[in-house]
């Protein structure tokens, strides 16, 4: 198929039309209205396997070993070692023009040489060639070309001599040179167009790498890159603009290149068709391939024999263009989105060969489309591969946006999940960081901040009552019946506590030792006063303690320290009241309440009613 692209891409060279004015035959005879000829079909030719005929010598025997016959289409002999030998003979018969020019339409040929043979014997000789330094062209023209002078009435033998390490194809058109110079100039500005397409794409899509860092892009740069390069060599036009100086080089180009471009397709492909995920077994084939490219772009620049490299890429890239076709088809078949633009991009190129190669058949009419199908096909090809390309980022992108935002739920769906794991823990940890192991009530840290909390609310509204509570003779109790017994009677008081402070405002605590601190919020000293009494009265006649079957008499004293609203009170100095309070009731006997009350009136408080005086509020609020 590449050979076929190799062939094809000579659309360039010209127009096919039959030749006009001349006759079917070994002759051409130039008439009055000549401007262009196809002199393809009036050779007669001749291979010198050998490569060892010199020009008299083909003169003298040409009647002998010419071939008799003329081509039905120009000559394609492939690849081959021989020298070719061609012949026709030109008779200006009434065309005023002098000057003529012979168009070589192959300009990959390593070797062409021209003998011009006048009626007298003498002859000229001119030579061209990618192999031949540019220079010794007559004319700067990316197509194999020599000078013709023929006036009116003279005629001329043509042989030409081909040798090349590649396909020897001997298409060749005569011009009068104006006509050429005319069909030169619009050729050159189709195939300017064409380049100036091929180079802008390159030029945007490594910006758009630059901005995406996809690199499908590179890929796709490197693509054009190579391919129009290949193109550029295969039309000459490399040779004359390019290295018009190193015939080494443009001689192995054209294997260099194919083998380059290979990679680069099939690198292409493979990344943007993702093949690694869609035909994980055709990934592995191309990856073969692309190795084989590698080897064989490096046995382009260093092999001796150019000739079987040359063979050897064309055969393998026709492969793999049909590799490239298939895992597109696999991927479409398996429904990946992206894969329809590349099936299509490749289509346009297929098709734009397929027209070409109709026409060359004579199967539809030669005209711009048909002349220029592969220019046209690959420049269709190019910008739909672009087309396919955004196409599978939009599609990508959005792949990934709904791959985050499904992820972004999960994640959400765990935090708010874990958030309320924590949350619960959370308030295990406060609960357990603020009772006392033992009792299982209030401990002491939190009587601290509760208590500053009540003591700070209640110097602006409402009153409040402190409760200390210690159990009597509780060391000879220990002593008598053990800690284990007192431990137990412990905890027998705090739920007795409990069960009788019921207000839900209320906080009993463990204030340390046998202990307990209540406090009790907006309470006045009436209520704190009975409830105090309450506590004591029913740990005395309903606690009923046995320990080993025995019952055990418990009795509290209490300290009760009222504060009224208002009052400027520190934590401290209402534990100290209820202190004093308690100490009280143990000097006084044990079993009892004793009662402090922090007055307004003391210091504290006139200072207090001073400044609500001050502030022109009323005394009694
Ligand atoms: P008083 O009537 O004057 O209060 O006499 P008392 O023996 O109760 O004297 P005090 O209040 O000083 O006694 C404290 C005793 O309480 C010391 C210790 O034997 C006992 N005690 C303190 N904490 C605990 C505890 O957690 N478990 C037990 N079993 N006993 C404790
Ligand atoms: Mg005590
Ligand atoms: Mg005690």
């Amino acid at each position: 198929m590449f050979k076929f692209l190799l062939l094809a891409a000579l659309a360039l060279c010209s127009v096919s039309t039959q030749a006009d004015g001349a006759s079917d035959s070994a002759t051409v005879v130039l008439t009055e209205g000549a401007g262009r000829l196809d002199i393809s079909r009036h050779l007669t030719y001749y291979e010198d396997v050998s490569s060892s005929l010199n020009i008299s010598d083909v003169i003298q025997r040409w009647p002998e070993i010419g071939s008799g016959q003329l081509p039905d289409e120009a000559y394609n002999f492939g690849f081959t070692d021989s020298a070719y030998w061609f012949h026709t003979r030109v008779e200006n018969r009434s065309s005023p023009n002098n000057r003529w020019v012979l168009e070589g339409l192959y300009p990959i040929i390593d070797e062409m040489e021209l003998f011009v043979v006048t009626e007298q014997g003498r002859f000229t000789r001119q030579i061209s060639g990618d192999s031949v330094p540019f220079t010794m062209r007559p004319r700067d023209h990316h197509n194999i070309n020599f000078e013709l002078m023929l006036p009116p009435g003279d005629s001329a033998d043509l042989y030409f001599r081909v040798k090349t390490s590649g396909a020897v194809q001997m298409r060749m058109l005569l011009w009068h040179s104006d006509v050429f110079a005319q069909a030169d100039h619009q050729e050159r500005f189709l195939l300017g167009l064409y380049n100036g397409l091929l180079v802008s794409m390159v030029i945007f899509n490594l910006l758009i790498f630059i901005s995406f860092r996809d690199t499908n892009y590179l890929w796709y740069v490197s693509y054009i890159l190579t391919y129009g390069t290949l193109q550029f060599t295969l039309n000459g036009l490399a040779f004359e603009h390019l290295w018009p100086e190193l015939p080494w080089w443009n001689n192995r180009a054209v294997a260099f290149l194919i083998a380059a471009g290979m990679f680069c397709v099939l690198g292409f492909s493979r990344s943007f068709l993702a093949l690694w995920e869609n035909a994980p077994l055709l990934n592995r084939v191309f990856k073969a391939f692309m190795a084989f490219f590698v080897v064989a772009g490096a046995a382009a620049l260093l092999s001796p024999e150019y000739g079987p490299v040359i063979r050897l890429n064309t055969f393998v890239a026709a492969v793999a263009v049909a590799l490239v076709i298939a895992a597109g088809g696999v991927c479409l078949y398996r429904r990946f989105r992206p894969a329809r633009y590349f099936m299509v991009a490749w289509t346009a190129l297929l098709s734009g060969m397929l027209l070409y190669t109709l026409k060359t058949f004579g199967v539809v009419p030669a005209n711009f489309v048909t002349e220029f199908g592969i220019q046209i096909g690959s420049a269709f090809e190019v910008i739909l591969l672009s087309i396919a390309l955004a196409d599978r980022l939009r599609h990508m992108n959005l792949k990934t946006q709904r791959m985050q935002q499904e992820m972004n739920e999960r994640l959400e769906s765990r935090v708010a999940e874990r958030t309320s794991e924590l949350e619960q823990v959370n308030r295990q940890l406060e609960a357990l960081s603020s009772t006392d192991g033992l009792t299982g009530v209030f401990n002491r840290r939190y009587f601290d901040t509760r208590l500053a909390e009540e003591t700070a609310r209640t110097r602006r509204q409402g009153p409040m009552a402190l409760i200390m509570i210690d159990v009597d003779h509780f060391k000879a109790f220990n002593d008598d019946f053990g800690h284990l017994a007192g431990d137990a009677c412990l905890r027998q008081l705090a739920d007795m506590l409990t069960a009788i402070v019921r207000r839900e405002t209320d906080i009993v605590t463990r204030y340390g030792g046998e202990e307990f601190a209540i406090i009790l919020p907006y309470t006045d000293a009436d209520g704190a006063r009975h409830l105090a009494e309450t506590l004591r009265s029913k740990v005395e006649g309903e606690m009923k303690f046995t320990w080993d079957g025995k019952a055990i008499p418990v009795t509290v004293s209490i300290g009760l320290a009222t504060i009224p609203s208002g009052s400027r009170v520190e934590p401290d100095e209402a534990i100290a009241a209820a202190d004093e309070a308690l100490y009280s009731s143990k000097q006084a006997g044990r079993n009892r309440v004793t009662e402090r009350q922090l007055a307004s009136s003391g210091p504290k408080a006139s200072g207090q009613a001073l400044t609500e005086l001050l502030a022109g509020r009323s005394g009694n609020e």
